[in-house]
C-alpha cells in the first residue's frame, strides 16, 4: 500500500478522529464517515436553546481522565484555556439517605440503619474472611463476585438493585467483568480502611480530580474535526453507513449516506469504531451482542444550583433513572449565569416502553421521582427534552466474552479491516482509552504491523482503571 491509499474511517466519535488524526499527520489521505450531523459519538455535548439563554448537556456528564501522560498533554495543547480543572463529589441516594461515593465506613457509621451495619459487620467478621474472593472474572457473576468481596448485606441494599435497574438484566446474569474494572473500591476491607488517615503510597481507588472544557465534553472533538477538515480530511457527516462490499476476504467500498441517496465509496483500508454487532450484521456474522441503552431527560432549572454533587447515583429501583446529574457542576458554563440545568440518566433497550415513550408523558414521572430526591420542582423552566445513546453499553452477559472473541475473529479475516474504539470491540472503556486506540488502529496501519490482537484487550488489566489516572 502507498502512501496515497484511501482509508475509510467510520465513525467521527472519539476514536475514529484519533485515528483520523494519526492518519492525517503521516500523510494518508482520509474520509470520516459518521452517521450524525456531528461529531464526538457520545463524548459529544449538545446546545438547548432555551427560553432563558442557552444551555449544554452531554450525553450524560462526563470527564476526562487518563493514565497517560502524553494524552493528557495532547488534550491540553488542543484545547488551551478552554480546559478547567474540576473535582468530582458524588453520593449515593438510596432509601431516602445520602451516602458518600465511593463508600467509607465514617459516613456508612453515620448514616446507614442500624440493621444495615450489623449485617456489614457480621459479613466483615464471620464471612468474607472464610471466603476467597471470586477471581475468575471470564465466568463469573457480577453477583458472585461482589458478595465475595463485599458480602451479601453491601451487595442488596448498594449493589443489586442499582445494577438490575442499570443494566435491564439479573446481576447473576452479568458477568463479573464488569465490576472487576469499573467498581472503585476493592472490598469491604478497603471500604474500612478509608476510615483511617491515609498514607502516601496507600494506593489511590479512585479519581477526583479530572479535566473538563468550559464548553462541555464534546468541544475536545469539535476542535478535533476543526483542526482534521483544515489539514484536508474528508468529513462526510449525516452520512450513515448501510453496507459494505466485500469481495472474498477484501473490503472493496463503504455505501453511506441517507436511505434513497445512499453512495458508494470506494476503499483500501477501512478503520471501523461503529459497534461491532452493527458489522458484523453487514458482513452477515450472526451474533447475540447486545446494548443497553440510555435515554437522557434534559431540563433547565431557574435557579442557580441544586446541589454540590457531580453525580448522584440513584440505588432505588422505583426511581426511573441511575443517576442525576447537574452538568453545571461540571462547567459553569453549561448554563446561564444564575441558572442551572438537571438530567437524568434513564436505562431502557432500545425500542421498549422507556425509549419510545413521548416527553410529556415521561415528565410528570421524572418530575415525582426528582421531588422524591428533594429537588425543588417548581425551579423548572417547564422545558425539557430528550437525547439518546442507543450504544451506551455493551451488554455483558455471563458468556458475552466467548460471543464477542468469535465475532471479532471472522471480522479479523478481513485483512484490510480494522475494528477499534469503544463500540468497535464492544469493550466498557472511557474515552482516553477509545482515544488510545483509535491511534493504535491508524499506527498499526502506517507500520504494516498487523496489532488487532493488542487493540481488542488493549488496556484489559483486571485493575480498577480510575486508579490510574494523571489528569
Ligand atoms: C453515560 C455515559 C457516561 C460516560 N462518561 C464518561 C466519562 O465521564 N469519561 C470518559 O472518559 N468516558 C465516559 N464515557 C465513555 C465514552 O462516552 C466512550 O468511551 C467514548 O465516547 C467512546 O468513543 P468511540 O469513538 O469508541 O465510540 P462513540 O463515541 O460511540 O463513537 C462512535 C461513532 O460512530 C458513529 N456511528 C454509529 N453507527 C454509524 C453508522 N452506521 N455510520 C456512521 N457512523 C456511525 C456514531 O454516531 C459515533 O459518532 C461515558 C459513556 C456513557 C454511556
Amino acid at each position: 500500500m502507498t502512501k496515497l491509499s484511501t482509508v475509510a474511517v467510520l465513525g467521527a466519535g472519539p476514536a475514529g478522529l484519533m485515528a483520523a488524526w494519526e492518519l492525517n499527520k503521516a500523510g494518508y489521505k482520509v474520509v470520516l464517515i459518521e452517521a450524525e450531523n456531528q461529531v464526538g459519538g457520545m463524548s459529544a455535548t449538545l446546545k438547548f436553546k432555551g427560553n432563558h439563554g442557552d444551555y449544554r448537556f452531554d450525553y450524560g456528564g462526563h470527564r476526562f481522565i487518563t493514565r497517560n501522560p502524553e494524552l493528557l498533554q495532547f488534550v491540553e495543547d488542543l484545547m488551551g484555556d478552554e480546559l478547567l480543572h474540576s473535582l468530582r463529589k458524588s453520593v449515593i441516594r438510596f432509601q431516602g439517605r445520602t451516602y458518600q461515593y465511593p463508600l467509607a465506613l465514617g459516613d456508612l457509621l453515620k448514616n446507614a440503619p442500624t440493621g444495615l451495619l450489623l449485617g456489614a459487620a457480621s459479613d466483615l467478621l464471620f464471612k468474607l474472611p472464610f471466603n476467597q474472593p471470586v477471581q475468575d472474572r471470564d465466568n463469573a457473576s457480577f453477583a458472585e463476585w461482589i458478595e465475595s468481596r463485599f458480602g451479601p448485606t453491601l451487595y442488596r441494599n448498594f449493589f443489586e438493585g442499582y445494577t438490575a435497574k442499570l443494566w435491564g438484566i439479573d446481576p447473576t446474569q452479568l458477568s463479573a467483568d464488569w465490576a472487576s474494572q469499573r467498581i472503585s473500591l476493592l472490598d469491604l476491607k478497603d471500604v474500612a480502611q478509608r476510615l483511617l488517615p491515609q498514607r502516601s503510597d496507600t494506593p489511590r481507588t479512585y479519581a477526583r480530580k479530572y479535566r473538563y472544557p468550559k464548553l462541555g465534553f464534546g468541544r475536545i472533538f469539535e476542535k478535533l474535526a476543526d483542526h482534521l477538515v483544515e489539514n484536508g480530511v474528508e468529513l462526510l457527516l449525516n452520512h450513515p453507513v448501510q453496507g459494505l462490499r466485500t469481495e472474498g476476504k477484501q473490503l472493496k467500498a463503504i455505501h453511506c449516506g441517507p436511505k434513497g441517496a445512499i453512495k458508494e465509496i470506494a476503499v483500501d483500508q477501512v478503520i471501523a469504531t461503529l459497534p461491532l454487532p452493527m458489522m458484523a450484521d453487514f458482513i452477515q456474522i450472526p451474533h447475540q451482542l447486545r446494548y443497553r441503552s440510555l435515554r437522557f431527560f434534559n431540563m433547565p432549572m431557574l435557579t442557580e444550583n441544586i446541589s454540590d454533587n457531580t453525580w448522584q447515583y440513584l440505588s432505588d429501583p422505583n426511581i426511573m433513572a441511575t443517576r442525576l446529574q447537574e452538568p453545571r457542576r461540571r462547567s459553569p458554563y453549561m448554563a446561564p449565569t444564575g441558572q442551572t440545568s438537571l438530567m437524568m440518566e434513564i436505562p431502557c433497550f432500545k425500542g421498549d416502553n422507556l425509549w419510545s415513550m413521548d416527553n410529556a408523558q415521561l415528565q410528570p414521572q421524572v418530575m415525582a421521582d426528582l421531588r422524591s430526591l428533594g429537588v425543588n420542582t417548581d425551579a423548572s423552566s417547564g422545558e425539557y427534552f430528550s437525547s439518546f445513546s442507543e450504544h451506551a453499553y455493551p451488554l455483558m452477559q455471563l458468556g458475552y466474552q466467548q460471543e464477542r472473541h468469535r465475532v471479532i475473529e471472522q471480522l479479523n479475516d478481513y485483512q484490510n479491516l480494522i475494528m477499534t474504539g469503544r463500540q468497535g470491540t464492544f469493550r466498557y472503556i472511557f474515552t482516553d482509552t477509545a482515544m488510545e486506540m483509535g491511534q493504535l488502529a491508524a499506527r498499526s496501519l502506517i507500520d504494516k504491523q498487523d496489532r488487532r490482537g493488542e487493540i481488542f484487550d488493549f488496556r484489559n488489566e483486571p485493575t480498577v482503571i480510575e486508579t490510574q489516572s494523571v489528569a
